[in-house]
């Protein structure tokens, strides 16, 4: 049955790399129909709005959107779009798993972390306050009720995958409060699963522990402001920002994109790595029950790898996106 879904173009390197995704998904004969909005900083200068309205209200039809990166034009009164969606549908799951790939030289070969990051609340609600021409306030919010669903999430999710251990990074020897409620909710919940190993790591011995020892990790839940850097570090573990996917899952919405920015600096040359937003996709058709499109996609980015014939530049190749894009639909 076809399913219609939104698709946002976004800036940088966004339209080259939905073009990209979209072509594959094509070459694939997946079952859906698109509806494409331009959206972010070069909307906002064609006509004054950053996300048009149509594209507010198709993704609130369809529930489900496939988002390339957004600039927010830098200055006062923009609200970062990324946190706005995120904020306006709830998306308060975000999910980024970080999984070595055989084709992929990397330090180490058995990465397999998937991060669950809070997606709605800590210092990124926003809230910053001048208190005098010297000082800035900023507002860290840590709330029961989100905290308690993300850390839920994260071990329902270690459950069902057959996952070892989840492992909850907070820095509640400085912050007693607001990651001490994270913190003590983990251990709550943790109880409700006796057959998943769990335990805690301080934010900065984590980023330690996972340059060193990544084979120790499994899934990690923690606030989002760490998770937003735990991931990027993770994504340097298997090959750099390029190759990391990622979903944000809401009770009713559910939102599919790469981990990294708009990559202002390579926009335009045909040579940015689709992959990430490739594989968001395929987390995307996972999560419509299409998985058999999922994995035939996976297995021909997987033989385009390995081959390393056709590479994009980011991951030591010199084919431009197009080639890239070309090579897979190939084996498809
Ligand atoms: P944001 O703040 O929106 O996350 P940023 O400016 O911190 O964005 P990115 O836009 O993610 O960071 O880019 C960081 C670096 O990674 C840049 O040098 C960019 O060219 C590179 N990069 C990001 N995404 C890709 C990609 N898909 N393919 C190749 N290089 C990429």
């Amino acid at each position: 049955m076809m399913k219609t879904i939104t698709v946002f173009k976004g800036d940088g390197i966004g339209p080259e790399i939905v073009d990209a995704v979209l072509n594959i998904l094509n070459a694939a004969q997946v079952p859906l129909n698109y509806e494409i909005f331009e959206v972010g900083e070069a909307e906002y200068k064609r006509n004054g709005k950053l996300i048009p309205d149509a594209a507010y209200a198709s993704f609130e039809k369809n529930k489900v959107l496939l988002k390339a990166p957004i600039t927010t034009p830098i200055g006062k009164g923009f609200r970062s779009l990324n946190v706005t969606l995120r904020k306006k549908y709830d998306l308060y799951a975000n999910i980024r798993p970080a999984k070595s790939n055989a084709a992929i030289k990397t330090l180490f070969s058995n990465v397999d972390i998937i991060t669950f990051r809070e997606n709605t609340e800590d210092l990124y609600v926003g809230v910053e306050e001048q208190i005098d021409e010297n000082t800035v306030y900023a507002t860290k919010i840590i709330t029961k009720k989100a905290s308690e669903r993300i850390i839920k999430d994260a071990f329902e999710y270690a459950k069902k995958h057959g996952r070892k251990k989840v492992t909850c990074v907070h820095k509640a020897n400085i912050l007693k409060m607001s990651d001490g409620m994270f913190l003590n909710i983990f251990k709550e919940i943790a109880q409700a699963y006796p057959e998943i190993e769990s335990d805690d790591k301080i934010v900065d011995n984590t980023c330690m522990q996972l340059v060193m020892h990544p084979e120790k990790f499994d899934v990690i839940v923690t606030p989002n402001l760490y998770g937003d850097i735990i991931s990027d570090l993770t994504s340097g573990l298997i090959g750099g920002l390029g190759l990391l996917p990622s979903c944000n899952l809401g009770s009713e919405y559910a939102m599919f994109e790469a981990v990294h920015g708009s990559a202002p600096d390579i926009a335009g040359k045909n040579i940015a790595n689709p992959t990430a937003l490739l594989w968001s996709a395929c987390m995307m058709l996972d999560n419509l029950d299409m998985q058999s499109y999922a994995t035939r996609i996976r297995k021909a980015v997987d033989e385009v790898l390995l081959e390393s014939r056709c590479l994009t530049p980011d991951i030591n190749g010199n084919a431009t996106t197009k080639q890239y894009c070309e090579a897979i639909i190939e084996k498809l």
